[in-house]
């Protein structure tokens, strides 16, 4: 609704009857329980279930300092976890602002797969709540949401990757190009797939857009889970292989086992 607020406050009925309207496509109630009452200021999720223990939890350390790998118990020096020592990882570091709960992955699923848009503020805050304060303490020249394959892009209509991007990009004041990488190969489905061959499913899945070259711009690449590291990966070799300099990754949420 573009009405500017003045113009509505003079209308009060027609502010009852918009409200009432919203109300009819936004949902009232939380969105995980379906019962406590949760509307925008609570991101459609009640304050009960965003504290489950299994709900909203922050990254904090200890955790792997190449994959952002939480790690559970004491750890008193900096370390990489045994997954980071084996793969050839190209970016230099990844952050999460979220594990990946049951809670998130469900929020993450609604908001991805079924369009559940009202959730977008609750995610991209989360996001960038985190991530913000990170990034000022360095230059970066460009934040690169993972790109989706145009098919992909016209089914779902958005890509999740890019609107968490956004407002991150706006409070950091980092440039958003979401035109430098393509997705030039539709993958089937990471699930299923073991590290191994989810590495080998996105390897060849990105390429730099008009075969363009680089001159040591740093980068923040951005996505909305990550697993194993794969698919951010395969975006940080084309970029590398382009003549990027420092490449880093920040997501949504990170799994915590894999
Ligand atoms: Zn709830
Ligand atoms: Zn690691």
């Amino acid at each position: 609704m573009t009405m500017p607020r003045s113009s509505l406050a003079s209308f009060p009925r027609l502010k009852t009857w918009l409200d009432a309207g919203l109300g009819f496509f936004y949902p009232e109630c939380c969105q995980i329980c379906g019962c406590e009452r949760a509307g925008p200021a609570e991101g459609y999720v009640c304050g009960r279930c965003q504290s489950r223990p299994d709900g909203i939890r922050f990254v904090r350390p200890p955790f792997c300092e190449r994959c952002g790998l939480p790690f559970r118990g004491e750890v008193t020096s900096r370390f990489e976890c045994g997954n980071c020592q084996e793969s050839e990882l190209v970016f230099r570091q990844a952050r999460a602002a979220i594990e990946a709960t049951a809670l998130a992955l469900d929020l993450i699923h609604k908001y991805k797969y079924q369009r559940a848009l009202w959730l977008e503020p609750l995610l991209a805050g989360l996001f960038t709540s985190q991530a913000a304060p990170e990034l000022r303490r360095e230059q970066w020249d460009w934040i690169v949401p993972v790109p989706l394959h145009p098919v992909r892009h016209r089914e779902r209509e958005f890509n999740q990757a890019q609107r968490l991007a956004l407002p991150l990009g706006a409070a950091t004041g980092i440039p958003l190009n979401a035109r430098l990488l393509e997705r030039v190969e539709i993958t089937r489905t990471q699930t299923m797939l073991s590290r191994t061959e989810r590495a080998a499913n996105v390897r060849k899945a990105f390429a730099m857009r008009g075969a363009r070259q680089l001159g040591g711009e740093r980068i923040v690449l951005v996505d909305d889970v990550l697993t194993t590291g794969a698919t951010t990966n395969a975006c940080a070799r084309a970029l590398q292989q382009a003549g990027a300099g420092d490449i880093c990754v920040w997501t949504l949420a990170r799994a915590v086992t894999h």
